[in-house]
Order: C-alpha cells, then structure tokens, then sequence
C-alpha cells in the first residue's frame, strides 16, 4: 500500500494519518487488543509494565479466565489473585489490583470513566489512566510510555534529554480527535516494532519522511542509553524444612527484594559467615532453637541487578514440641502442592532441586 509522504517541517495531520493507517496494516495481534473494555486494558496494561508482551499473552489469557471482570477478581481473596501473578514479579501490582477492584465497586459501581477518578484507584498512574481512557473509552487523552518517548526524541532530532512534561505536551499536540486511541496504539506500536532502542528499521518506517534523526544520520545514537544500575552480587541462604510431610512456608521478608508473599525462609548471608552458620542462625530465628540442616545445593539467580548465589540447605524430622515464633507468618504446606503458593521462581527453583535431589 502506498503511504504518502510527510514533508517537512512536520505535519501534524499527516503524522496522525499515516501512522494510523500503518498501526490498521502491521498491528500485531494480541489477545487484549480484540474487545478493549476498561478492564481488559486495564489488566493488560498492568502485566505489559516491565513485560514483554508475547511474556504477558499467557499470563492475561490465564487471568481473565479465571477472574474475568472486576466483580470476580473484587470477590477472589487476595492470595488467589497473587498466586495466578506467579512468574510476573513486582507482587505489588496484583495486590493493588485487587485493591482497585474492591475499590472500583465500593465507589464507583462500575469502572470509572473519568481520568481524575481512574488516577485515584491504587497502582494506576498517568500513563496506565491514559491508556484505559483512550484505549477503551476512545477518549482524547495522550499516553506517553517509553516507546512512544523514543520515537518523539527520532522524529523531533532531539540530541539532549527533555523532561516528561515536553513529551506529555508534544503527544497532546499530536493526538488527533478522531481515532485518538489507533494514534497513542500506532506509537507505542511503531516504537515497539519499527523505531526499536538500536538499531531502528527505519526502511519500515511509515514516517521515515519526516523523521528528523533519519535525516541528519543520528538514528541510532539517540536517545542516549541510560547508564545501567551496577549489578550487586549477594549471597543467601535458603532453608526447607520438612516435618510429617510438609514444608514451612514463611512470608517474613527477610530478603526484600525476592518477590511473592509465601516463600521458604530464606536471609542473607553476611560478610564472613559461612552458609551453615546462616542457616543455623536463620533456624533459630523461626523456630527458637537450632536444628542440624545439612546443606543440599547450589543455585544461581537473578532478579533485576541482583546477582543472587542461593545455599540451599535442609532438614527432615519430626519437631515435636519446636514452637514457630510469630505463628502468623508461618504456614505448613503439603510437599506436593506447595510449589504453586511459591511466587518468586528462586524458591521454586529450590523446591525442585529438593524435590529431585536424593537427600534422605
Ligand atoms: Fe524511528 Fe527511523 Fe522512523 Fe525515525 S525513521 S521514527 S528513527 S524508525
């Protein structure tokens, strides 16, 4: 299909019209595109943060079975809701949907339409109130997420860094009246399949005419890469200790940044101490005396910039009169299903060495 051309200085018009008319043409597929209701962009926009989408497609499918509008997932308790986010990370984002949704009923009775009454409810933001208002309700509001930041920064040529209000402002210009939603998708979509970080298929570009970086030769150098966080290298040790067939589950955060509410009791181990020493200290801490656990693997992982070499170590028997300090943050799971309470995929990892390992 033949696209016209923009001519330069930037048509706002044009801009609208032809990445409409792409988005239409090379849109990929994906499962929360078809029926955009608020609360399937709502979910969907929720997972896509920090995910890729074809990660995500699985994990939406999943969900909107089991909770498929706001008054099942208000209704579901809350650790239901946690487990089936199991394999996404960053936990928080389950907790406070459903937070939202208990919240979406109580006030609203249904999903709001409004911008200001969607920015309240926990978790959501500016960009993710933009999306559902414009995605489901087809309203004129910009969204601006980091795909649609680097393709602003392209066409506009722009060498040194903006704050987020001038990119807000440019999407706002640019928004057209009519089809406001295919525009903020044709964007995102373009810098997620065309204008990529590095090395962008400009050849693909429905806009390469008026795109200002293409022309002065700077596409691939702008924007600047951030700087990555320095990755941090941290050792833990990881306890399974297993009583009548069943496994202590804690939720007692003692290494903060592993993800899931129910995890085996895991803490750091310190400069200096050795892993058994670790253990035996964290055995102590749960159940008020030490208990002989024996050390049964090894595993690398990471979880953002960390770095984590996990100890893992065991102990099988019976704990008679042993008493679990702070009860409540304590479960006994049976050996078989309590992989599925485990959310951060470290723990499950640890499980299943257990599981596999000839440790009796
Ligand atoms: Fe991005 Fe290239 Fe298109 Fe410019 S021409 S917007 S750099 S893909």
């Amino acid at each position: 299909m033949y696209l016209p051309p923009i001519k330069n200085p930037l048509s706002v018009q044009m801009l609208g019209k032809c990445l409409i008319r792409w988005y239409r043409r090379h849109r990929r597929p994906l499962p929360w595109r078809d029926n955009p209701t608020p609360y399937r962009v709502w979910i969907s926009e929720i997972m896509l943060q920090q995910t890729q989408a074809r990660t995500v497609i699985p994990y939406f499918m999943r969900f909107l079975e089991r909770f498929p509008d706001v008054n099942e997932l208000a209704a579901a308790p809350e650790r239901e809701v946690v487990e089936l986010w199991a394999g996404l990370g960053y936990y928080i984002r389950a907790r406070n949907l459903h937070r939202a949704a208990k919240l979406i009923l109580e006030k609203h009775g249904e999903f709001p339409r409004e911008l200001k009454a969607i920015l309240e409810l926990p978790g959501i933001g500016r960009y993710t109130a933009g999306a559902i208002c414009s995605l489901a309700f087809n309203q004129v509001q910009p969204v601006v997420d980091g795909n649609v930041r680097r393709v602003i920064t392209r066409l506009e040529g722009m060498e040194s860094g903006k704050n987020d209000s001038f990119f807000w402002n440019r999407m706002s210009e640019w928004i057209p009246a009519r089809h406001p939603a295919e525009f903020n998708q044709a964007m995102m979509e373009l810098g997620a399949t065309v204008c990529l970080p590095s090395k962008p298929l400009c050849s693909l570009c429905p806009v390469e005419e008026a795109c200002k970086a293409r022309r002065l030769g700077i596409q691939d150098t702008i924007p600047a890469v951030r700087t990555k966080h320095a990755v941090q290298q941290i050792q833990v040790v990881i306890l399974i200790l297993e009583a009548g067939g069943k496994i202590l589950l804690t939720s007692i955060r003692k290494v903060a940044f592993i993800p899931g509410e129910w995890g085996l009791p895991c803490s750091r181990i310190r400069s200096g101490e050795s892993g058994k020493e670790a253990a035996e200290k964290l055995c102590c801490s749960i159940l008020g005396r030490s208990l002989p656990v024996k050390p049964y693997v090894r595993i690398s992982h990471s979880i953002t910039y960390y770095r984590i070499k996990a100890h893992g170590f065991f102990w099988r028997g019976d704990l008679g009169s042993a008493e679990l300090r702070k009860g409540d943050a304590f479960r006994w799971a049976d050996r078989a299903g309590c992989g599925r309470l485990l959310t951060s995929s470290l723990f499950r990892k640890t499980l299943l060495k257990y599981g596999a390992s000839n440790v009796s």
